[in-house]
């Protein structure tokens, strides 16, 4: 039996609750108890005992997950860890991060898979769910045993960082993971045309005098991977889609049922190839900022219902490695604590209502991984941010909560901030402290 005087009981009152999962978006009261989301309606009454929390002028969402991340640990806990990772994570509003596998050692067997699961309960604010490899070490030639990483934690498969290049490698990783219903997520570009290219090609890299990788690099590699996902009836996600190319193979392929989907990054949707001008090495990641042709096909695609998610690809790297040539910087930027309030423009710009941006970075990449988060359903882990919509500030990267400091959004004004994160019903983070 429940003690109920042990019992911990939350009403969060007079917010904005947008709940995309449930079609919500009303003034109205939350009533969490014991970590578990037990109401949501208008003037619930206040239980005898009980915290309240004032949401006036809030809005209360569920906390976002963000699907692509890199916590750096194990191995390079000096860019990132597991601590300081999901510190940023908690400072964003994002309650759940799926991380990937580009770790020293790499997430590809199940002591691995243990130890950050282990690191993330001793040291994590927020939920973490790693990402095995696709194949040993990354090298792109065996498979890794899907199966078992999957049943020890791991919610999707990937070689993020590189590509699967191999078509027939591909082809047996659709198929095997398959049999186990999981998602293969993939870095399209293909490494012939990428070459020793650094930024995007086009006018920019021109006049930079900078080698340019095509936006043929990842389309040639997303039409690829389509035809072996019609192949297999595998399951296929592309991560930071960056191109209008791949954007219309998604969409042709979306409609013909087959299991696709992508999606963008707030730097790719909000900033284009022009970033680098004056060699600015925070604005250098892979796949590397586009035109904008390019950008507007990413709006475009989120307006439509293309693009379905929003996630970071937050690359945290130490300023050694950006502070170099820029073709030899690392690739890379940190993005989990603009993610909420860089995507809110496109509310603003009118591509997308404010129940559709968070469905991208809540429901959406929650139900692609299987996670029963990203909603505010009675029942549900009271995994919730808040929000004032309207608070301007500016960013900057010396006040960023992980480690490294590497944004490509520094001095940009922003609006709408995160005042207050809980997971399980429990306060990760507040605005003005820590
Ligand atoms: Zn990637």
């Amino acid at each position: 039996m429940n003690n109920p005087s042990e019992s911990i009981t939350l009403l969060i009152r007079g917010g904005r609750v947008v709940d995309p999962a449930h079609g919500r978006d009303e003034i109205a009261d939350l009533l969490v108890v014991d970590g578990v989301i037990q109401a949501v309606g208008r003037r619930l009454d206040l239980p005898s005992e009980c915290r309240m929390m004032d949401a006036d002028g809030l809005v209360v969402a569920p906390g976002l997950v963000d699907m692509h991340v890199h916590l750096r640990e194990p191995g390079q806990e000096y860019k990132e860890d597991i601590a300081s990772g999901t510190r940023a994570a908690a400072a964003g509003g994002v309650t759940s991060v799926a991380c990937m596998p580009n770790t020293q050692p790499v997430i590809d067997d199940l002591s691995v898979v243990g130890y950050v699961l282990e690191r993330a309960r001793r040291t994590g604010r927020v939920r973490v769910f790693p990402v095995g490899a696709i194949t040993r070490g990354l090298q792109g030639q065996m498979l890794t045993e899907m199966g078992l990483l999957q049943r020890a934690g791991c919610v999707a498969f990937s070689d993020d960082g590189r590509p699967v290049t191999d078509s027939g490698v591909m082809r047996r990783a659709l198929e095997y993971a398959r049999m186990f219903g999981a998602l293969i997520i993939q870095h399209a570009e293909e490494p012939s045309l990428a070459g020793n290219g650094c930024m995007n090609e086009g006018l920019v890299a021109s006049r930079l005098g900078l080698p340019g990788i095509p936006g043929a690099a990842e389309s040639i590699m997303v039409d690829r991977d389509l035809r072996l996902v019609a192949l297999t009836g595998g399951r296929y996600h592309l991560a930071h889609v960056s191109t209008r190319e791949a954007v219309q193979a998604i969409a042709q392929a979306r409609s013909r049922s087959l299991s696709v989907s992508c999606e963008v990054t707030p730097h790719h949707f909000s900033l284009t190839d022009e970033a680098v001008l004056g060699y600015d090495t925070d604005a250098k990641m892979s796949p590397p900022l586009r035109g904008g042709v390019d950008r507007a096909a990413l709006l475009e695609g989120l307006a439509q219902g293309i693009i379905t998610i929003i996630a970071t690809d937050h690359a945290p790297h130490e300023e050694e490695s950006k502070r170099v040539e820029f073709c030899h910087a690392a690739n890379g930027v940190v993005g989990l604590e603009t993610m909420l309030p860089v995507s809110l423009e496109l509310v603003r710009d009118g591509v997308m209502s404010l129940t559709a941006c968070l469905a991208a970075m809540t429901v959406h990449p929650a139900r692609l991984l299987g996670l029963p988060h990203g909603t505010l359903g009675v029942g549900q882990a009271a995994d919730i941010v808040l929000f004032d919509p309207e608070e301007s500030w500016t960013v900057d990267a010396r006040r960023l909560h992980s480690k490294s400091k590497n944004t490509c959004f520094h001095g940009r004004r922003v609006k709408g901030r995160v005042k207050q994160t809980l997971v399980a019903g429990k306060e990760v983070y507040r605005d003005g402290q820590d």
